[in-house]
């Protein structure tokens, strides 16, 4: 069942206390997705304005018990908001670690981790761990199955040479539920078999128009992917 594919934002899932919003995804601007249970608060892809909708969320408190952040890819639509939200951590005292689980060789993270540690040297109030994931080991976080998986997405540099990008989806598991959330991919066999038999996928379908891509999903790869599911969501569709 197709839940929204009309880039009407938020968009909410939840059964008994599983919980995923998507505050945005719009290709090029930003992506930023929360997931709750009763214990746990994760951010995905923290792209710009993650803090603003945390805030009106889970109030400013509560964005303090966030212990997790997981990173699709290090594209700016899926990361540009991180420097403010580590910032907030520390203005607010935190003191629990933070992780931070990421592809590895994924360059802009390991940027912005440095400069944060040098611009805030003498008073981050916490220790972040990062996480670069290099297979698809399943991980436990709160009570939550993390199974992350590769994806296929390419970025175009010096006008037409194709480079892949590091990227990660993940399913997240958890009291017999399961998400799966692809970041940005063009079609690829992990993400049929790992969107296969969810309650809810979440697929991109960037695209530009109708054509096979080697960066993102067609509506209609993404639409036959996302049926793989119990219910799902389109995401990332161009305006
Ligand atoms: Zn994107
Ligand atoms: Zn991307």
């Amino acid at each position: 069942m197709k839940i929204n594919s009309l880039n009407k934002y938020p968009l909410v899932w939840q059964k008994e206390d599983f919980m995923i919003k998507i505050f945005c995804s719009i290709p090029a601007v930003a992506t930023g997705i929360l997931l709750k249970t009763k214990k746990a608060s994760f951010v995905i892809d923290p792209g710009d304005g993650i803090l603003r909708d945390l805030h009106n969320e889970i109030g400013p408190e509560n964005i303090l018990i966030i212990s997790d952040i997981f990173i699709s890819h290090g594209h700016h639509d899926h990361v540009g908001g991180i420097w403010s939200l580590l910032t907030y951590l520390s203005v607010m005292k935190r003191k629990d670690d933070l992780n931070i689980y990421y592809p590895k060789g994924c360059s802009e993270i390991i940027s912005i981790y440095k400069a944060f540690k040098e611009v805030y040297s003498k008073e981050i109030s916490y220790k972040i761990n990062l996480q670069p994931i290099n297979s698809e080991k399943i991980f436990t976080r709160q009570s939550i199955k993390i199974k992350p998986f590769k994806v296929n997405h390419n970025e175009i540099i010096n006008g037409n040479k194709k480079v892949a990008v590091p990227s990660i989806g993940f399913k997240f598991s958890y009291q017999g539920k399961s998400i799966c959330y692809g970041g940005d991919t063009s079609y690829c066999d992990a993400l049929v078999k790992n969107a296969k038999g969810c309650d809810l996928s979440i697929i991109e379908a960037g695209a530009r128009n109708n054509e096979t891509s080697e960066m993102h999903l067609t509506i209609n790869e993404a639409t036959n992917i996302g049926k793989l599911s119990k219910e799902y969501f389109l995401v990332h569709i161009p305006k």
